[in-house]
Formats: structure tokens, C-alpha cells, sequence
């Protein structure tokens, strides 16, 4: 308990937590997104009363109703995050309070409840440290974080919800692209769009999901690894991928990636390496870039590298595009030396493997 956090959270462990070796077994190749932990956090608002019943608990399934107002209005938001086993022991997690931060601007752009940043880093500090067997330890593993809020009120009307539930559940998880791919493919979306000005792009939202799992799925059908998403109002100017922000590494040694003109995802990792290449003495641009331009750039040499970056996929180099009209490599279609080195100092940093003059890597004791 502190000032700015007067919740107590009710810690109710497992009765029957997984075996250890059925853990190290389940640590050994985990697939993304499959393989829970065995606890939860769940703490609830209720209009009037505000945040209550703060507690660790067995994982399970949440009883609603089905007039539950999420599954009508989707108001639903999310974060992502990872816990990394450094090679020392020590647990640590990567710039959490952006996440809270992020998390309080979600909520307000949804109408949704607003959580203390505190509560959110004791919440996820807490089950990380109930969980800690379950971090991996093995190079390009962690354990990633997933916390998240929806409004669990049961009514229907087209109204902010007057109850939410904030939960924080976690997996083990191993790299999110196919072992030995050196860069991905992407498909780029003439016809979809994630995101319009004045709209929830530059929330974490679910529903910015459920909108782009259309072109997708559309990508997967072109063989391509993931979506890029172009603006909304001329279908000109590149966004993101699905869940990922990108960058171009220039033929004069300079970076660029879209600005955040607010239908934009604003990632932790596209801010941390804006900081890393500007520290590195490299010249980061924040400026809108073409799509036409960039098949023009690929085409001269201009552009030598692509890359696609967030906590799930880390860093991952862009070898090839498709598009309507055709397709196109960047460079020689492999992960190029800027991708390669931005990885490594981010990872580094990360798995305190390299210095952290940022004060970015946050301790669990
Ligand atoms: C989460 C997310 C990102 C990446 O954000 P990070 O904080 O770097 O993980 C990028 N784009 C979208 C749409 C996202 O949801």
C-alpha cells in the first residue's frame, strides 16, 4: 500500500499449481499465446465505488452476463509487455510505467476507467512474481504480460459502462515469427484500413483488431507475413503493420518512421529506438513516407532497410513487399546490418546484457 495506491490485493494461490516439470516442459518451445501461467490479477471498478477487490488468484474463467456491455459495444483495451530472466537470475521488465501510462490514455480515448499507474505496475509486479518459475530463460524466450480492461456491466444501451474488470494474465512465449526466417513479407492493404483521424488508431483498443484481421487475413491468403496499413483519407502515406510500427534505414545512414499523427499505435519499442539511434548519433525523422516513394527508394537504393517493431516481434527485418500491382524486395530481401544492431543493443538492454544508460529496465525483486 502507498498514497497513491490504497488498494490491498488479496493473494489466493493456486490450490494445485503446475507441476515444476511440467513447467520446464512447457518453457521448453512455447508456442505464442497458448500456455498460461497459473494466476491472474483481477481488480474491479464499479461506478461510485471506483477500484475494488484487488486480487491474485488461480486463473480462470470470468463468469458474465450476456448482456455483458463488451461483448455488445466492445469496450475493451489492452497492453503488452514481456518479463526477461537476464543471465544473472534477476527478473526484470522493459519501461512498465509506458505501458501504464499508455494504458490510463486508452482508457480515456474508450470512456473507459481510468487506472493509477501504480495499481497497474503493483498488478503486473505481482503476478510476475507469483509466476516467476514461468519466465524463461532461454534466449529469445520471455514471459509476455498481457493486462487488460473491459466493461463487464451488464446492460444494453450505447453508454460508457458503470463496471470493468482490469485483468493481468501472462505465457510464456518464444520468438513470434518462424524460427531462421531472417525477414518477413509484408502485404500491403489498398482496400482496408486500420485507422482515420479523429478515430481510436493511436488507442490499444481490441477493436482496432477486429477492424484489421480482415486485411490479414487477406495478407495470409498473398503469402505474406503481415498487413501494412496506408492512411486512411488518401490511401497514400504508411502507417503500421497490424500490430507493429515500421522504419526505413536510408542510403545516407538516417532513419525514418511515420509521425504520430494520431492513428497511430505510439509503441514502446518505436520510441525506445528512436532514442537508442539518436543517442547512437544516427538522425531519426519522424516524417510521413509515401508508399510509392518508398517502392521508388527500394528500387534506386535509397532506402537499404525496412523494419517492423513492438514488444511481440521485437525488431524483425522486411525482405519483401506485395501489393496490387506487384511485388518488390528491399534491398537483398534479408535482415540488413542497422536492423541487425538496433535488435541487438534493444535485446541487449532488455536481458541486461548490455548497459542501460536509459533507465529503462525496471527490477522485480
Ligand atoms: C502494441 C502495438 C504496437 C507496438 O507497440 P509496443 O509498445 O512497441 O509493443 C504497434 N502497433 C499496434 C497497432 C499495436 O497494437
Amino acid at each position: 500500500m502507498s498514497a497513491d495506491n490504497p488498494l490491498r490485493f488479496v493473494v489466493e494461490p493456486h490450490a494445485n499449481p503446475t507441476p515444476a516439470d511440467q513447467i520446464t516442459a512447457a518453457l521448453a518451445n512455447p508456442v505464442f499465446g497458448r500456455v498460461f501461467t497459473d494466476h491472474m490479477v483481477t481488480i474491479r471498478w464499479t461506478e461510485g465505488k471506483g477500484w475494488h477487490d484487488a486480487k491474485v488468484e488461480a486463473r480462470r474463467p470470468f463468469q458474465i452476463d450476456p448482456a455483458c456491455a463488451v461483448l455488445h459495444y466492445a469496450q475493451e483495451i489492452f497492453e503488452g509487455m514481456k518479463a526477461y530472466r537476464g543471465e544473472d537470475g534477476k527478473i526484470s521488465l522493459f519501461r512498465p510505467q509506458a505501458n501504464a501510462r499508455r494504458f490510463r490514455e486508452s482508457a480515456q480515448r474508450m470512456s473507459m476507467a481510468d487506472l493509477p499507474e501504480a495499481v497497474f505496475l503493483e498488478a503486473v509486479e505481482k503476478l510476475v512474481d507469483i509466476d516467476r518459475a514461468w519466465i524463461p530463460g532461454s534466449e529469445g524466450s520471455s514471459l509476455y504480460i498481457r493486462p487488460f480492461m473491459f466493461a463487464s456491466e451488464s446492460f444494453l444501451g450505447v453508454r460508457a459502462a458503470h463496471e470493468y474488470i482490469f485483468c493481468v494474465i501472462a505465457c510464456p512465449v518464444g520468438p513470434y515469427f518462424k524460427a531462421g526466417k531472417s525477414a518477413v513479407t509484408v502485404w500491403v492493404s489498398d482496400q482496408y484500413t486500420r485507422a482515420a483521424p479523429g478515430g481510436t488508431g493511436a488507442a490499444k483498443c481490441g477493436g482496432n483488431y477486429a477492424a484489421s484481421l480482415i486485411a490479414q487475413t487477406e495478407a495470409s491468403a498473398k503469402g505474406c507475413d503481415q498487413v501494412v496499413f496506408l492512411d486512411a483519407a488518401q490511401h497514400r502515406w504508411i502507417e503500421e503493420l497490424g500490430g507493429m510500427n515500421v522504419f526505413f534505414v536510408m542510403d545516407d545512414g538516417s532513419l525514418q518512421t511515420p509521425p504520430l499523427s494520431g492513428t497511430i499505435l505510439p509503441g514502446i519499442t518505436r520510441a525506445s529506438i528512436i532514442e537508442l539511434a539518436r543517442r547512437e548519433g544516427l538522425t531519426v525523422n519522424e516524417a510521413p513516407y509515401e508508399f510509392a516513394q518508398w517502392q521508388a527508394d527500394a528500387a534506386s537504393g535509397r532506402v537499404k532497410e525496412t523494419f517492423a517493431c513492438g514488444t511481440a516481434a521485437v525488431v524483425t527485418a522486411i525482405g519483401q513487399v506485395r501489393h496490387a500491382n506487384g511485388e518488390f524486395n528491399i534491398a537483398d530481401g534479408g535482415e540488413g546490418p542497422v536492423t541487425k544492431r538496433i535488435r541487438d543493443q534493444l535485446t541487449g538492454i532488455q536481458r541486461g546484457k548490455v548497459a542501460d544508460p536509459f533507465g529503462w529496465v525496471h527490477h522485480v525483486a
